[in-house]
C-alpha cells in the first residue's frame, strides 16, 4: 500500500470556498491540505469577479469620458485607448492576490498542493500519485462554462475566452440571459465594441424583479447596445474572418466575435466520486444538506460545485461556516441562503436581495404586498447632456410592511446595497426606513423617503 500522509482536513480546489475553508480549519488548529488544480483564487480572482470589475471599471471610465464630462467643462480626449494595457495591468493584479493568496496560507500553515485531485477511497485522495488521507475532506471545485450545443457552437467563445482577449473586437454577438451575457455586455459596449445582445426569450435575467431588468433593457438601447429578444441560436457558420449566426426565428446576425453566456456546469467529472458515496442530484451538483454535508460520511461540499446560489461570498461563507462547525464545535454553524444581495455589474448596475415583485405576489398574493417605487434622475447626471433614469423598489409584505425586497437599478447602488441587506436580514420594516434620516444628496436617500 502506498504510504499516505493523514491530515485533519483535505479541501480539493484552491477558490473562493476552498481557500475559505481551509484558512478557517487550520486557524482553529486543523492540519490542512489544499490542494488546486490550476491558479490559486480560482474562477473569481482568475476568470471571474475580479477581471470582471477590472474592466466594468475601464469600461466605466471611458463612458463618463464620452457621455458625462463635457457637461462640466471638461473636454478629454482618448487618443489611445490601448486595451492590450487595461490587460496587462489587470493581469499584474491578478499575480499580485495570487501572492497574497499564498501567504495567507501558508501564514496559517496549509499545505498547498498543486495538481488535480482525486477520490480514491473514501477517505483517500491521490495527486500526481501520492496518496493522503483526509479525515475530513471538502469538495470545492466550482463550475466552467457551458457550451452551445448547436452545429457551429464551438466558434462561440465564453467567458474564459473573454479573459484571455489581448485584442478587442470590434463588433461583438453576446449570446445568453444572464449575469455573464448581462456583464459582458456592457463592459464590451463601454470599451467600445459594437454590441448586440441577443437572449432566447422576451426578457433577460428573468429571475430578476421585471420592471428593473426592463429598465436596463431600455437603458442597454439607449446607450446603443442593440437588443434581440426570442432569439433562440440554432447554428454558427464561419465565413472569412467572420461569424454568421442563424437564429430559430430566421434571423441572421454577422459578427466578429461570438461570446456565448448560457450557464455553467459543476466540476465533478474525473473527481473519483465512484469511490465515495458521494451522490449527484438530478441536476449533476453535488448533493449536500444545509450542513455542507454531502451523501458520504466526512465529505462535504461548498461552492458552485452545489449549485445553490453561485457567489463568491456565498462559497466563502458556507466554507468558513462549515470549518466553524468541524474545528471549533459551533456544532450548529451554517449558512442560512435566504437574503443573500447580490449585485449584476452592468452599466450602470443593479442591487438585488429578497423576493422580486412577481415572485412576492405569486408566494403570498396580490393583496398581501405593497409596492414602492421611485423612478429618478440622479444629481450624477446633473450637468451632462447624458441622462439616465435609476430605479428602485420596496417590495412590502402584509401590514407590518415588513421588507422583503429591495432592488434598485442606477449609479451606485452597487455600493448601496450591503449596508440596506444587514436591515433586510434583521427583519426591517418600511416604518424603520422611514424612521431612518435620509442622507443628502445622494441616490441612497430615496430607498428612505419613499411615498
Ligand atoms: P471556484 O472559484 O471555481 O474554485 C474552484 C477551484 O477548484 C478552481 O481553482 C479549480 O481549478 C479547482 N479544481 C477543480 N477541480 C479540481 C481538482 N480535481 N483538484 C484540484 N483542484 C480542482 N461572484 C460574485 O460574487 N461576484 C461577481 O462579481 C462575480 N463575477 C463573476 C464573473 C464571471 C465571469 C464568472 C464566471 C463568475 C463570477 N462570479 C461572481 C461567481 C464566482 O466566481 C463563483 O461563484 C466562485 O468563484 C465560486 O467559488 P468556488 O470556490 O465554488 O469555485
Ligand atoms: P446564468 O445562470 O446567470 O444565466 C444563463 C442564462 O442564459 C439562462 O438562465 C438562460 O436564460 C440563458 N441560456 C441558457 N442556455 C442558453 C442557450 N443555449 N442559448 C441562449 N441562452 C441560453 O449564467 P451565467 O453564465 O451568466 O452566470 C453563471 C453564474 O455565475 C450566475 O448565475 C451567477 O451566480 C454567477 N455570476 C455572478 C456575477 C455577479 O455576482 N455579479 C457575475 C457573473 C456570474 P433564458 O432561459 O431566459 O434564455
Amino acid at each position: 500500500m502506498t504510504e499516505q500522509i493523514k491530515y485533519d482536513y483535505i479541501v480539493i480546489g484552491g477558490g473562493s470556498g476552498g481557500i475559505a475553508s481551509a484558512n478557517r480549519a487550520a486557524m482553529r488548529g486543523a492540519k490542512v491540505l489544499l490542494v488546486e488544480g490550476k491558479a490559486l483564487g480560482g474562477t473569481c480572482v482568475n476568470v471571474g469577479c475580479v477581471p470582471k470589475k477590472v474592466m466594468w471599471q475601464a469600461s466605466h471610465v471611458l463612458e463618463a469620458i464620452r457621455m458625462e464630462s463635457q457637461g462640466y467643462g471638461i473636454y478629454p480626449q482618448v487618443e489611445n485607448f490601448d486595451f492590450a494595457k487595461l490587460v496587462e495591468n489587470r493581469e499584474k493584479y491578478i499575480e499580485f492576490l495570487h501572492g497574497a493568496y499564498q501567504r495567507g496560507l501558508d501564514s496559517n500553515k496549509v499545505d498547498v498542493i498543486r495538481g488535480y485531485a482525486q477520490f480514491v477511497d473514501k477517505h483517500v485522495i491521490s495527486v500526481d500519485k501520492k496518496e493522503y488521507y483526509g479525515e475530513n475532506i471538502l469538495i470545492a471545485t466550482g463550475g466552467r462554462p457551458a457550451k452551445l450545443a448547436i452545429p457551429g457552437g464551438e466558434y462561440a467563445k465564453d467567458s474564459n475566452d473573454f479573459f484571455a482577449l489581448t485584442q478587442l473586437p470590434q463588433q461583438v454577438l453576446v449570446l445568453g440571459a444572464g449575469y455573464i451575457a448581462a456583464e459582458l455586455a456592457g463592459v464590451m459596449h463601454g470599451l467600445g465594441s459594437q454590441v448586440t445582445w441577443a437572449y432566447r426569450k422576451e426578457r433577460p435575467l428573468r429571475q430578476f424583479d421585471q420592471e428593473i431588468i426592463q429598465a436596463l433593457v431600455d437603458i442597454y438601447q439607449k446607450r446603443g447596445i442593440e437588443t434581440r429578444a426570442n432569439h433562440v441560436p440554432k447554428a454558427i457558420e464561419k465565413i472569412g474572418e467572420q461569424y454568421q449566426v442563424l437564429f430559430e426565428n430566421g434571423q441572421v446576425i454577422t459578427t466578429d466575435y461570438v461570446l456565448f453566456a448560457g450557464g455553467r456546469l459543476p466540476n465533478v467529472e474525473n473527481l473519483g466520486l465512484e469511490h465515495t458515496d458521494v451522490r449527484l442530484d438530478e441536476r449533476g451538483y453535488i448533493a449536500v444538506d444545509k450542513y455542507q454535508q454531502t451523501t458520504a460520511k466526512g465529505i462535504y461540499a461548498v461552492g458552485d460545485v452545489i449549485g445553490k446560489v453561485e457567489l463568491t461570498p456565498v462559497a466563502i461563507a458556507a466554507g468558513r461556516r462549515l470549518s466553524e462547525r468541524l474545528f471549533n464545535n459551533q456544532t450548529n454553524a451554517h449558512l442560512d441562503y435566504h437574503n443573500i444581495p447580490t449585485v449584476i455589474f452592468t452599466h450602470p448596475p443593479i442591487a438585488t436581495i429578497g423576493y422580486s415583485q412577481e415572485a412576492a405576489i405569486e408566494k403570498y398574493g396580490e393583496e398581501q404586498i405593497k409596492v414602492y417605487r421611485s423612478t429618478f434622475t440622479p444629481m450624477h447626471y446633473a450637468l451632462s447632456e447624458y441622462r439616465e433614469k435609476s430605479v428602485m423598489k420596496l417590495i412590502c409584505l402584509g401590514e407590518e410592511e415588513k421588507i422583503i425586497g429591495l432592488h434598485g437599478i442606477g449609479v451606485g447602488v452597487d455600493e448601496m446595497l450591503q449596508g440596506f441587506a444587514v436591515a433586510i436580514k434583521m427583519g426591517a420594516t418600511k416604518a424603520d426606513f422611514d424612521q431612518t434620516v435620509a442622507i443628502h444628496p445622494t441616490g441612497a436617500e430615496e430607498f428612505v423617503t419613499m411615498k
